[in-house]
């Protein structure tokens, strides 16, 4: 029996996702003996064009090459599956929207601007239908192969929406406002096992929100340490604070 064809490709991103996944080391191995990867721009050279069972898709749409290219992978997928931040709520590019275009485009190319088009970020499923999403910048290991088996089997993954708290707490960790730190894991989707945490820093929100954010909890907390609010929308900035256009 062939094995299903896998390929990868990015859109506007920094391509760090899909070196977590160069990075797998014996896992990607035993990935390798179950599929049929055609394309992957940091390990093959070959780009072949034709049918694809699954197609991994990074970055953010920024331009209209982006989302012609991006329908162009859909129509030859069967599965389309959106990882890392980029993809799946825009991430870091979205920081974008939250000022004009023209602005940007004037104050990073200067009076070059015209020659480089943009428009407003958008995430995948904003203009193609989605299969699967991983979250995360850049996305967590352990959850790509999940989704792969997932994929595979033709399963649904069903992705964590409860609070990175709840894995950060099962991991024993001194939380972060103990320290007088704020840290946006109360309100951030789990899935990555409290990476940052785990790790000494802060969650900064990659995984987007759960889908019913405790505001009034979060602003409890920061009240009882008497942390200023705009130390959490500083860090809401980074990947939550800016997917609604302000122009375009
Ligand atoms: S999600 Fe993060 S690591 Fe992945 S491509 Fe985007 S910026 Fe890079
Ligand atoms: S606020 Fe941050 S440090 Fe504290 S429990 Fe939640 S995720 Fe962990
Ligand atoms: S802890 Fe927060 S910032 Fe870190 S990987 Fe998890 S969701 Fe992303």
């Amino acid at each position: 029996m062939s094995r299903p064809t896998v390929a990868f490709f990015e859109l506007a991103s920094c391509e760090g996702c899909q070196l977590q996944v160069a990075n797998l080391g014996e896992e990607l191995l035993a990935i390798l003996d179950r599929i049929d990867l055609v394309e992957f721009r940091e390990l093959l050279t070959e780009r072949p064009d034709g049918p694809l069972d699954i197609a991994f898709v990074e970055g953010s749409v920024v331009n209209a090459e982006c989302e012609a290219r991006l329908h162009a992978i859909r129509q030859r997928s069967e599965l389309l599956i959106a990882y890392g931040s980029c993809a799946t709520i825009g991430g870091v590019n979205a920081m974008a929207n939250g000022r004009p275009i023209s602005e940007i485009q004037a104050e990073v190319y200067g009076d070059q601007a015209e020659r480089f088009a943009a428009a407003r970020v958008r995430p995948l499923h904003q203009l193609v239908p989605v299969d699967y999403f991983i979250h995360g910048c850049p996305i967590y290991p352990d959850e790509l192969i999940k989704v792969l088996k997932a994929a595979l089997a033709h399963l649904p993954y069903n992705i964590p929406d409860y609070a990175v708290c709840v894995e950060c707490l099962l991991n024993e960790n001194v939380c972060m406002y103990e320290k007088k730190v704020t840290c946006l894991g109360p309100v951030t989707r789990a899935g990555c096992n409290a990476w940052c945490i785990n790790n000494g820093n802060v969650c900064y929100g990659c995984r987007g929100l759960v889908s019913n954010p405790n505001r009034a909890g979060a602003e409890a907390v920061l009240s009882r340490y008497h942390l200023d609010s705009r130390l959490i929308a500083n860090k809401m900035l980074m990947y939550n604070g800016a997917l609604e256009p302000t122009d375009e």
